[in-house]
């Protein structure tokens, strides 16, 4: 069994950086057609420029940040009029803070996570749909191993991926054969994100104690190396893999 994706297009949000772009790469290298969204439209720019030359056949930035629906639906009209069909829809943009609870004085800035990992998800996934549908397409969900691991001064960051991940689970269930659905749940990849860097209230921050802790309890997969697992998986439809325990991936129904 084997969803060949040359030809086919393919929505990435948070294609810019770390496994967003490394998926970018990995789909172009299979042919097909790719929307890349995130924020930084430069970073895009360069990254479509590289998946031109390892062989997709047409790419699209569009600029959105996924926590606002109306860029959402931007991103799913504009693959609408260029391609006029949507295949595969990679919901992987994703942010984090690190700190103790009790450290935190702005409790409301702990939202921008869970609207960005989680609405961001619901809102990009409902829009998709119908066009999924037609082509009995699917979705692939960048979860984590934090949807399940309780990793201290991340309490929100886990929720975030424990709600994506039932709210996945769920719609498997709903839409049966009809989309597919590859759950991914990482353990640490190499990338912005765990270089250190994170939003929080809406600025960059670095944080070496969180390089520290994770370089000392676990190994860091390249993003390279996850997004080949990552489309791989995807293109066999693989509902559930468990690979070695740095990384186990999750593949849910069709
Ligand atoms: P990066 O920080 O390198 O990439 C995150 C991407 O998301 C960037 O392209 C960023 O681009 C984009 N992004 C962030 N917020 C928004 C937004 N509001 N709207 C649109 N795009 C946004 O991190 P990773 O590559 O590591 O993370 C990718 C996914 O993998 C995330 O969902 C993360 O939770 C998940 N993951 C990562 C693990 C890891 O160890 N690295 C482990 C498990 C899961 P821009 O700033 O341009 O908007």
């Amino acid at each position: 069994f084997s969803e060949d994706v040359a030809g086919k297009v393919v929505i990435i949000t948070g294609a810019s950086s770390g496994i967003g772009e490394s998926l970018a790469y990995e789909y172009a290298k299979r042919g097909a057609c790719l929307v890349l969204a995130a924020r930084r439209e430069k970073s895009l720019q360069e990254v479509a420029e590289t998946a031109r030359d390892l062989g997709s056949p047409d790419v699209v930035v569009v600029r959105a940040d996924v926590s606002k629906v109306e860029d959402c639906r931007k991103v799913i009209d504009q693959t609408m009029n260029r391609f006029g069909r949507l295949d595969h829809l990679v919901n992987n943009a994703g942010i984090t803070a690190f700190s103790m609870l009790e450290e935190v004085e702005d409790i409301t800035s702990f939202r921008e996570i869970m609207d960005t990992n989680f609405w961001g998800y619901v809102y990009m996934t409902r829009l998709a749909v119908p066009y999924l549908r037609n082509s009995r397409g699917r979705i692939v969900v960048l979860s984590s191993s934090a949807s399940w691991l309780p990793l201290p001064r991340m309490s929100v960051y886990n929720a975030s991926k424990a709600a994506i991940s039932q709210f996945f689970e769920t719609l498997g269930v709903e839409f049966g054969p009809d989309i597919g659905i590859t759950l991914v749940t990482p353990g640490f990849v190499e990338s912005e994100l765990t270089q250190g860097k994170f939003y929080h209230a809406g600025e960059r921050i670095i944080d070496q104690d969180m390089r520290d802790v994770q370089v000392s309890t676990t190994p860091i997969l390249r993003a390279e190396s996850a997004a080949r697992s990552i489309v791989r998986g995807a293109i066999r439809g693989e509902r559930y893999v468990t690979e070695p325990a740095w990384f186990r991936v999750t593949y849910l129904w069709r």
